[in-house]
Formats: C-alpha cells, structure tokens, sequence
C-alpha cells in the first residue's frame, strides 16, 4: 500500500483482532485502530466456562493480548469501552461512544471492518431479567456468575440448551460442586448431531450425577424464596439457585443493518468470498457474517472461532490487496465434557435432510467403532464414528465422532480430507502416524475409508438399524451365545461366527439375511461367508451398539 490508509474494526476480539495484527504484517504505513465496547481486546471467550470452573484461575490468562502489546508490537491503536453507534457510509465516518465518559464522536475511515460477533439469544419469557440468570460470552458475565455461585452458596444450577456452550458449563458447575439440570427443548443435546451419536453422551453425562431434561422447553422464571423456580412447558418447575441460558446466538447486525448494509438469508451480514460487504469500504468477519457451506453451498452462520480467524486474516489480505478467498465453512469443530469428545466436520444426515439434500439413492452412512490406538498397548478407548459419503464417487460428505480419546484427530483428518474433496478411497490410503500409544497399522480413519469403499464396491452390502426392524429379513446375531443372552434385536437367530460355516445350511436362500455384531466387524466376515455362498445378505453397519444408540438413546427426563 502506498497511502497511509485509516483502517477502522469495530470488535477486538477473534476475528477483529486477527483482521488487525495481519494488516499490520502486511502494511507498516496504515493507521489501524481496533476499537471494542467491551473492558477487553483479544480475550479467549472458548475459555469462560473453565474460568467460571476454576480450571483457568486467574482472569489474566483469559487475556490473549493487551491494549499495550497491541500498540508495542503492532502499533496497532486499541480503544475499549467505545461502542460504534452508527456508520455513516456516504461520509466514510463512524460514531463512536466512549463508555466511560459518555461522550460521542466521529472517526474517518478509509476501511472499515465489522466484526462484531454475536449476541447470546435471551428469549423474552416471563421473569428473564431476575438476578440470578446468567448468559456466557464475557468476562463481566463469568465474573458475575463466580460471584453469584460465591456470595449465594449456589447449589443447584438449571443449564437452558445443551450445545457445546451449556455442556462446558455444566462440566465446570458440575466440577464445583453443583447439581445440574440441563434442559433442552430438542430430544438431544448437541442437537445439530445424529441422535444416535449423542446417545453415548446423554448416558455419560447421566453418568455424572447431570438431570438431563430433554424435550421440554422453559417458559419462565419466578423468584423462589432465595432460589429461582423455573417453570417448564410440561407444567413442572425445576428450582435452581442460579440459571446458565445458553440457547444459541444471533449474529450482531444492528450496525449494518442501519448502514443499508446487505443482510443475508439466515439474518448474518452478506459478504463476498473476500469477506467483503456490498459497500466496497466495508468489510465484515467472524459470527455476524453469513457465509457459504464449503459442502452443501447453501448459506450457513458457523460462530466458530477458527472461521473467525481465518476470515479476519481474509478480509486483511484483501484490504491489503491480495487475493486470498474463504473457501466454507464446515463446522468442524469439538467439545468435551466430562473428559468425553464429541466432534464433527461437515454436514450431519440430519442437517442435510433439514436442508432436503439428503437423497437415499445418492448418500449413504457407514457407522464404524475403533480404537485410538492398538488394543495391545494398555488404555485403548473405543470411540463411535460416522461417515457420510457420495454413493456415485465415494465424495466424503462430512463425519461425527464421539469417544474419550483419538477423537478429535479423526475429526481433523476427515476435514481436511473433505476440505480437499477427497473421497473414502483416499482415506483408505491415507498414511498416518502409528505408535502403540496413539494409533494402529490401519488407523480408524483408514478403516471408515475401507467400509466405505468396500459399500462402494459391493464387497459388502450394509443395512441400518431402521431395516432390522422395518423389513422382513431374516436377523442373524453372530457374536457369542453369552453377548446373545444379554440382549439382542428382536427375533434374531444366533449363530456365532466360528459355527456358521457348519451350520450354513440352517439359513434361508429366499430370504434377505441382515447379519450384526457388537460393532459391525464379525457380521462383516459373516457376511462375506454368506454371499460367496449365494446367501442374499447385508450387514447391519455399526452393529448392535448402534442399535441400542438408535433404540434405546432417548431418556424422557433421567435423573441420578
Ligand atoms: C463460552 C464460549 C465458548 C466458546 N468456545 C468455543 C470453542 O471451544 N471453539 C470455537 O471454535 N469457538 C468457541 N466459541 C465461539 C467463538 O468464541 C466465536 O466464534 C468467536 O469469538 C467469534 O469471533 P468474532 O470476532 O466474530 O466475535 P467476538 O469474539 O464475540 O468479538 C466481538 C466483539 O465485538 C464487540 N462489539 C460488538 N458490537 C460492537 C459495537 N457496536 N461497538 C464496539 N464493539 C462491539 C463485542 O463487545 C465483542 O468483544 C465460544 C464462545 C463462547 C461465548
């Protein structure tokens, strides 16, 4: 750049932040000023329910960078507590606040950016406002909560939503000592997850002493003596000495929608694959914009801190005058609770049949459950993965895991393989690391893409817990007479893998036969027996685990 430029953000935190730190790297002369309404820059909001656990003490660490570091190692010009009022685009000037004074004026600029993320949903329901009810996204807000649990010997804690923000603080309220109620309107938490992978979650977070109440919908709160009572679409209360509502986000677009800016579909602000908006001065990052689905192309709002960076370090490139792009979002991305990882990239089947993408015909699922690392070297922990692929070419549509240990990684690994259109013949090539202590010869990523292909190739025919109990065919349980014994799928015969080449002949040759295991692996050697022997047969993918996910996952309300 050769003028001294004036590039204004308004938000200092992820996206922001990352936005003014590269155009600093790319430009010595531009005058950059960042400026948040906030007490702090750059501060790690992923971070706040850890804090509120104790698990991150002290608040500074909560501090990625400082108004000082800005200005030495940047010179970068950071102003907190000033709220942007208003833009004036024919004008190139904004207004601003200053919070502590009160006072308002006007700056210029050559740029502008917005990134202003997203506001906590606080649905208008009866009794919102009594003290005690608290939403996550800053560090006031977590200090209050602190202080709240302190100051009122908090017991009982009631968490509205159970996303990833409501899991992580229940964890952590969990952790410190407090009963916890998790209430969700959908019949599962993680609810843009396949239901049957979030079976295993619901188990474990019961596990851990968490009433989970699913299916049921808050509509208001009273005060309780010195407790809240929170009243519940069924008719029942739940009383609680302090309320997380944590119900989703909305993207901050007051700004730019009073500055004419274009808003997209889902209500982010529209911006083009250089995260520019349709006024060509401005320019938009993080939660509040509307971007494109690297998988199904459709709009999508991913408030994710990794798009959020990435885009801020786009939106600079561009202002800079380089041609960097924002490829999608995937929503890839993990939680953990209670030392349990959920984890998914792409699409999930039920998002895709949201959308009427889903088709029978052009997509199909294959369910797998392998170890993060070798089962002879001690601590192997089975995890549960699902793959979602193109039937036609074998494209990989997107995946979810869930699993104490190696989940994350797989997660990753598929990402990147979708990131680069890869197909599950690539990842049944792929070469990753192996050590005893953190994968296998064949790791799990390499066995989805195996089952995959092997679907594909019609080495093997897979089925899926709905044509166990929907169809006629004829169920055959191969695993032992003991596993049998302790449950099974209605009207499945036993016939343990090491037998079933003796008693072949106890199988009908006119009927579908769907063979399963625990897991899927010994049916899937039945079943290449059967059909080398003429036997119409699938293999229900998954198996029995994910039966029982399917079956028997949903818990109305489950307490301790
Ligand atoms: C509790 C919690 C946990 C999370 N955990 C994860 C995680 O594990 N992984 C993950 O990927 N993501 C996580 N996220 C999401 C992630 O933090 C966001 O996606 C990311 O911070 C978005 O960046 P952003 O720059 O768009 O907005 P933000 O980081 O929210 O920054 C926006 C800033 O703009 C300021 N602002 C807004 N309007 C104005 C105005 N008019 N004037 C001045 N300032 C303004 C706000 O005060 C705010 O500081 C979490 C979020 C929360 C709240």
């Amino acid at each position: 750049m050769s003028n001294r430029k004036r590039i204004l953000i308004v938000g200092g935190v992820a996206g922001g932040a990352s936005c003014a730190a590269r155009a600093r790297r790319l430009s010595e002369e531009a005058e950059i000023v960042l400026f948040d309404r906030g007490e702090y820059v750059s501060f790690a909001n992923c971070g706040l329910p850890y804090y509120v656990g104790n698990v991150i003490k002290k608040e500074e660490k909560l501090l990625v960078a400082t108004p000082d570091l800005f200005k030495k190692q940047f010179n970068i010009q950071v102003k907190l507590q000033s709220e942007i009022l208003a833009i004036d685009r024919e004008n190139k000037q904004i207004e601003v606040k200053d919070l502590s004074s009160g006072e308002t004026y006007l700056e210029s600029y050559d740029t502008l950016v917005l990134s202003p993320g997203a506001a906590p949903i606080k649905p208008p329901l009866p009794g919102i406002e009594l003290p005690g009810i608290f939403t996550v996204r800053t560090i006031p807000e977590t200090r209050q909560i602190k202080e709240w649990i302190e100051n009122n010997r908090a017991k009982s804690a009631v968490v509205v939503g159970g996303g990833f923000i409501g899991l992580e603080m229940t964890e952590n309220l969990v952790n410190l000592g407090l009963s916890v109620t998790i209430v969700e309107m959908q019949p599962q938490v993680m609810p843009l997850y396949d239901t049957e992978l979030i079976s295993p979650v619901h188990k474990h977070l019961i596990r851990k002493g968490v009433k989970l109440r699913l299916d049921e919908t808050v509509t208001g709160f009273e005060q309780n003596g010195s407790s809240l009572s929170i009243q519940l679409k069924s008719g029942e209360t739940e009383n609680a000495d302090l309320v997380i509502l944590s119900v989703g986000v909305r993207p901050e677009t007051k700004l730019a929608k009073e500055a004419g800016l274009e808003i997209g579909e889902l209500g982010g602000i529209k911006v083009d694959e250089h995260m520019r908006t349709n006024d060509e001065n401005i320019w938009a990052v993080g939660d509040a914009v509307e971007v494109k689905d690297f998988v199904t192309g459709k709009p999508t709002l991913v408030p994710l801190a990794g798009p959020a960076n990435r885009q801020g370090r786009i939106a600079a490139d561009g202002i800079c005058g380089r041609d960097s792009r924002f490829r999608g979002v995937q929503g890839t991305s993990a939680v953990v609770v209670f030392g349990l990882t959920i984890s998914s990239t792409g699409p999930s089947e039920k998002t895709l049949k949201r959308l009427d993408v889903w088709d029978d015909s052009k997509h199909e699922k294959i369910y797998l459950h392998p170890n993060q690392h070798a089962t002879y070297y001690p601590g192997a922990k089975m995890m549960t993965l699902k793959l979602i692929f193109a039937k036609d070419d074998g494209q990989i549509i997107g995946a979810q895991a869930v699993g104490e240990e190696g989940v994350e990684k797989r997660i990753d690994v598929i990402a990147f393989a979708i990131q680069k259109n890869s197909t599950v013949f690539d990842l049944e090539e792929a070469e990753l690391c192996y050590c005893p202590q953190s994968g296998s010869a064949k790791d799990a990523v390499n066995f989805a893409g195996m089952i995959a292909a092997n679907v594909l190739r019609e080495d093997a025919q897979i089925a899926h817990c709905a044509d166990a109990v929907n169809n006629n065919a004829f169920l055959l349980d191969v695993r032992d007479p003991a596993e049998f014994k302790r449950g099974r799928i209605d009207g499945a015969v036993n016939i343990p893998l090491n037998e079933l080449r003796s008693r072949i002949g106890e199988l009908p040759k006119d009927q579908e036969i769907l063979t399963y295991c625990l897991v899927g692996q010994r049916s899937y050697y039945a079943n290449r027996i059967l059909t080398q022997n003429g036997f119409k047969a699938k293999n229900i993918s998954g198996g029995y685990l994910i039966y029982t996910f399917c079956e028997k996952n949903r818990p109305k309300s489950l307490s301790k």
